[in-house]
């Protein structure tokens, strides 16, 4: 395949000097005929070579296949790829230093020090727990007071320049305000806090989780990727810019909140809420968060920026039954019963691939051009053959959850005392909701569900609502249905061609690591801060800002587990790219 491609460049720029000759210099034309017959010996050879070369392919076979969808013009208008943003002429430069910001992150002096402000933030341990308390009240929120020492510390330029505030004590709002007040704000997000460290996978870290130990260019610790890297690359690239006589165009705002893990009710919602006050709905260009890397699919390293996120459902189920001694059980105890209830809440749902679902655009980026992709599903794909790629990709743990809402049974509690018959058992499953469903069907499938199993069963039923919908006066049982966290499937951000605001970042993207670097549009599986940011804008993107370079300089990053770890380099991409994405939106 490169070697056809390569072939036709050099035919067609030998078409053209030719025609150069003809219509640029027609005096020379003139001067002899010995010159005329060097030309047609030239034609004629050339001529016979590409004879040779076809008839080389005819007869010794060629991947006429992938050559074919390729030539195809419906094949070519898939997975559009923005261009490259334009670097502006006059970069701001420094206050301090004789050198422009974008020349002064290239220097050994801005890796070093970059380096150890990186160190300093992966030090402070700013893990959330899920029992967390109200802030103000449990004391283990504390530590994010520490944070911000350390951030007023390495970063006097935002905090003097820029407009900060606090929001709901530790969530960090930073104003870079714009010159332009008719545009709308771009916002950057990125989390403060970690996960916590497993008591029991201490000793498998080569380096203590919050050392931040740099060696053989791997940054070690936890939040190294999850999400530091990024939060460290906002603060970056608005620090150089802040300490530059640079101003923005359009306002630009660093939204930082300080318990994503935990679904960012703490921080990201009233960070959204102080946002959507001030600019309103739909007051904002762009919403850029933490997200889909530069991935390998197939062969071929997309950076899969993803459009949007599934849908969420933890569902609560309780059995009630009388207590009693256990000498004298009745047939099943409530643990019994659930019991037999569980292999059928398992039974999966049959997902289907819809056009609409934004993995399929994933898939026609691999179809174009991932080389190792089956040739079937390629196929499938180009035909837009949906019912085989469902019935392909559902036998896949790693593709069929893109369009399949997902059933987990998490938790079991049943039972406090062997001698005892247990007079309550509480299951709690989760759910991923396919992003064209909704969470009202999975309400109804419950129901229907768990009806049916109450009736088989003689259970009282209470449904989400609160609603008695099965009952009997003599029941064994009370079952009840409720929810812990629930949340819809979220609207599709525009993408594509036309689409400008997916345009620029996919242009900011290329500009940063590269024309050639491909972009695809993403479903992400899990859910962001983004969850709390629907209403700001419909352009929502989720994706962290490292290159194809340094995803291929570590194993794994190790989010979220022992090791955790960002390659260096992966540190200074996300820099890079946050101070172009800043510098060249407009
Ligand atoms: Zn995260």
């Amino acid at each position: 395949m490169v070697q056809t491609q390569s072939s036709k460049p050099t035919e067609k720029k030998i078409l053209e000097d030719d025609l150069e000759y003809q219509l640029g210099n027609p005096k020379w034309m003139k001067k002899s005929k010995s010159l005329w017959r060097k030309i047609l010996n030239w034609l004629v050879t050339i001529g016979l070579f590409f004879l040779a070369t076809v008839a080389f392919f005819v007869i010794f076979g060629f991947p006429v296949q992938k050559m074919a969808f390729k030539e195809n013009e419906n094949v070519t208008s898939l997975c559009y790829q923005p261009s490259a943003l334009v670097s502006s002429t006059n970069e701001p430069f420094l206050e301090t230093q004789d050198v422009s910001c974008s020349d002064f992150i290239n220097t050994a002096q801005f890796h070093n020090e970059s380096l150890e402000r990186y160190q300093k933030v992966l030090r402070v341990p700013t893990i959330s727990y899920d029992n967390l308390g109200h802030v103000g009240e449990d004391e283990r929120w504390n530590i994010f007071g520490d944070l911000h020492d350390v951030f007023r510390d390495i970063y006097p330029n935002i905090f003097n320049k820029l407009q900060v505030e606090y929001v709901a004590t530790y969530g960090l709002l930073i104003t870079y305000k714009g010159s332009n007040k008719d545009l709308k704000p771009l916002v950057l997000m990125a989390h403060q806090d970690v996960v916590p460290i497993a008591e029991a996978t201490l000793d498998k870290w080569y380096f203590p989780p919050f050392s931040a130990t740099y060696k053989d260019g791997l940054v070690y610790g936890r939040g190294a990727t999850d999400d530091k890297n990024s939060l460290v690359g906002i603060f970056e690239a608005l620090e150089l810019l802040a300490s530059s006589d640079f101003t923005p165009e359009r306002t630009v705002i660093a939204s930082i909140g300080f318990d994503e893990e935990i679904s960012g009710y703490h921080s990201a919602l009233p960070l959204a809420k102080r946002l959507y006050e001030r600019y309103g709905q739909d007051g904002v260009e762009l919403i850029l968060d933490e997200g889909g890397f530069v991935t390998e699919y197939y062969g071929t390293y997309f950076a899969a920026v993803s459009v949007a996120e599934k849908g969420y459902m933890d569902v609560v189920l309780n059995l009630k039954t009388p207590g009693g001694h256990s000498s004298i059980p009745p047939p099943h105890t409530n643990i019994g019963i659930m019991s037999k209830l569980i292999p059928q809440v398992e039974n999966p749902f049959e997902g289907t691939l819809v056009l609409e679902n934004p993995f399929f655009s994933s898939l026609e980026c691999f179809a174009k051009y991932s080389e190792d992709l089956d040739e079937h599903i390629r196929s499938s794909i180009l035909k837009k053959d949906t019912e085989a790629l469902t019935k392909i990709l559902s036998k896949d743990k790693d593709t069929r959850y893109f369009f399949e809402t997902s059933i987990a049974v998490d938790v079991i509690r049943g039972g406090v005392k062997v001698n005892a018959l247990p007079e309550e058992t509480v299951v709690n499953v989760n759910h991923r909701i396919s992003v064209e469903k909704n969470l009202h069907q999975l309400y109804d499938h419950y129901e229907q569900l768990v009806g049916k199993f109450a009736k088989e069963n003689h259970l009282n039923l209470t449904n989400f609502n609160g609603a008695q919908i099965v009952s009997y006066p003599d029941a064994i049982g009370d079952f009840s249905l409720s929810t812990i966290k629930t949340l819809e499937p979220s609207p599709v951000s525009p993408y594509g061609y036309g689409a400008s605001t997916y345009e620029k970042l996919g242009g900011a993207i290329k500009h940063t690591f590269g024309n050639e670097t491909l972009i695809a549009p993403a479903l992400m599986t899990a859910n962001t801060d983004t969850r709390h940011y629907w209403n700001l804008t419909k352009s929502i993107f989720r994706w962290t800002p490292v290159s194809p370079k340094a995803v291929s300089e570590t194993n794994d990053f190790n989010a979220h587990t022992v090791n955790e770890n960002m390659p260096y380099r992966g540190h200074i991409d996300a820099i890079t790219f946050y101070y172009n994405f800043i510098r060249h939106y407009d």
